[in-house]
């Protein structure tokens, strides 16, 4: 296991390092409702400047799609939602706090993916650049154009990306080039590559964008997965996705913030004596409790707020490591398990266009490879999913495991217990994964620049702020919304973000 300690990653600019309460801060009282990882940023963010902050859980654990329980047997620990953390280890943000001094361990595998392929070998990402470009032979170089500017200048160009699009950039050249690309479909991008191994080794990073391979945008999404890998990793939490939750917990208690679970907020009539109310919701959740807080202009602009696509996940109980094929396999803790470019872009198009792909696209990561506390001596977990349409009923879980076992032949001997989540029962145990969109809402262009509306963290109300990954910059666990929404927040009561400097 390695836990190694953040450097390489970058500063908010605007904010100062000392925290600075004022005394008519601490008169102020916040709420947040949901305690996913931007609710929890944002009550940091608010109690750092000084307020006294209370946050409100519908659940009984927090941590909403960063929480991790025994789904399966007795003794294995798996991650409910989000369970590798590009983003997280990457997130200006996090990388501000002390999260390692409450308990947070990055736990990285020796190489952040792997990528097998009919033939029996895997495409491999490795962390090291260099070793990436090596392995890519003839496409090397054009791997090294294309993520070596942003690996490069990671601290410039991560607070540039992770928050609203339109804005006036501190980088202009360094957008500018990620834009170049960035705005392209997959399928353009990949085209320079010569190896089939490389083009499909793209397509599974884009296919996190839940969007066809011909879109625009793909590529940005396949590049700010891949940059990351090439600075800190894609590390797992050691223990679990838990302490994430539990480190924001307890640096937010440290701060006098308080977490209440098992308190679903009903109405936002209910929460008048708070001077600021964050909500942790997407714009369904929103419109269900906002009761008479929102005008009705506003209402019928979230009302055309757009879900993407659901997934299917499924955990497993193990008795031995994942059989693959490819030895390569045992490096990574993430796979993406899809073949080739042209059937991961038929997979995605296929969810794009309502349907279930006979070969889906599955992302499966293998944690206990690298961090043995999360299950029995000698066994192991796994967490798997594939991209569905939103609301999807269909069984998707003997298309799954035909997918892993391609790869691992006997994959199903050794499993001795399976937990299956359905895009309801997703939803049933996070009421933001809406028919099971894991991105807080469809991510295309409008609803990048205006996620959800043109207020973005605002609302028409003006105590009243959204910080969820239904807005800017969206779904992954960074806390990058909840940083942004408290920030403006803030301001609204004419008050400064302070911020404790310590770096993990
Ligand atoms: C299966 C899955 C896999 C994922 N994989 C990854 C990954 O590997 N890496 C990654 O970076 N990201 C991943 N993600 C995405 C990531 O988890 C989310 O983008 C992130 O959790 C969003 O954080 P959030 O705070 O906006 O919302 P959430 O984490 O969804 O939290 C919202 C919280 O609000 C609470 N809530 C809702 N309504 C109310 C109410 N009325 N009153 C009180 N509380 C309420 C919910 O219970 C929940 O706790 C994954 C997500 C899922 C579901």
């Amino acid at each position: 296991m390695t836990c190694n300690r953040e450097s390489k990653v970058g500063s908010l600019a605007g904010i100062t390092s000392k925290r600075n309460p004022t005394a008519m801060a601490s008169d102020l009282k916040a709420c947040v409702i949901g305690s996913g990882p931007n609710g929890l940023s944002a009550a940091i963010v608010l109690a750092q400047a000084g307020l006294q902050v209370e946050v409100f859980e519908a659940e009984r654990i927090p941590g909403g799609a960063t929480r991790s329980m025994e789904l399966t047997l007795p003794g294995f620990i798996h991650d409910f939602g989000s369970a590798v953390y590009p983003l997280g280890a990457g997130s200006p943000f996090f990388s501000a706090l002390p999260l390692h001094d409450c308990g947070l361990e990055w736990v990285r595998s020796p190489a952040p993916l792997a990528h097998p392929l009919d033939d029996g070998t895997a495409v491999v990402l490795e962390q090291d650049l260099e070793a990436t470009t090596t392995g890519l032979g003839t496409d090397g170089a054009i791997w090294r154009q294309l993520m070596g500017p942003l690996v490069k200048h990671w601290s410039e160009f991560a607070p540039e990306v992770l928050g609203p699009v339109l804005k006036i950039p501190r980088h202009p050249w360094l957008l500018a080039r990620f834009g170049m690309n960035a705005l392209l479909p997959a399928k353009v991008v990949a085209s320079r590559f010569k190896s089939d191994r490389t083009r499909a080794l793209f397509a599974g990073l884009a296919a996190h964008s839940f969007l066809s391979m011909d879109e625009p945008l793909t590529s940005a999404f396949a590049m700010l997965m891949a940059a990351p890998a090439h600075v800190v990793g894609w590390p797992i939490a050691c223990a679990g996705s838990q302490s994430i939750t539990n480190a924001l917990c307890g640096y937010l208690a440290k701060l006098g913030g308080q977490v209440k679970t098992s308190a679903r907020v009903k109405s936002l009539d209910a929460l008048s004596g708070y001077d600021l109310v964050l909500c942790d919701l997407t714009p369904k959740q929103l419109l269900e409790i906002a009761g008479q807080q929102l005008s009705d202009r506003y209402r019928r602009q979230l009302n055309k707020y757009r879900y993407g696509p659901g997934v299917f996940k499924v955990d497993y109980a193990l008795n031995a490591p994942i059989p693959w094929k490819a030895p390569e396999c045992l490096r990574a803790a993430t796979l993406h398990l899809g073949g080739t470019f042209d059937e991961i872009a038929a997979s995605e198009n296929a969810v794009r266009n309502g349907e279930h792909p006979e070969r889906p696209f599955v992302l499966l990561a293998q944690p206990t490879l690298f961090d043995r506390s999360r299950a029995p001596a000698g066994k192991h977990t796994g967490w798997a999913y594939c991209h569905v349409p939103n609301g999807s009923t269909f069984d998707m879980l003997p298309r799954l495991e035909s997918q892993i076992e391609r790869f691992a032949p006997g994959f199903r001997d050794i499993v001795v217990g399976r937990h299956v989540l359905s895009p309801a029962g997703l939803e049933g145990m996070n009421s933001n994964l809406v028919g099971g969109d894991i991105a807080g809402g469809a991510i295309d262009l409008r609803q990048l620049l205006f996620r959800p509306t043109w207020r973005l963290y605002a609302t028409s109300a003006r105590n009243i702020f959204l910080c969820s990954s239904s807005t800017p910059p969206g779904a992954g666990v960074h806390g990058m919304c909840g940083y942004h929404a408290a920030k403006r927040a803030l301001a609204r009561l004419g008050l400064e973000p302070a911020r404790e400097s310590s770096r993990q």
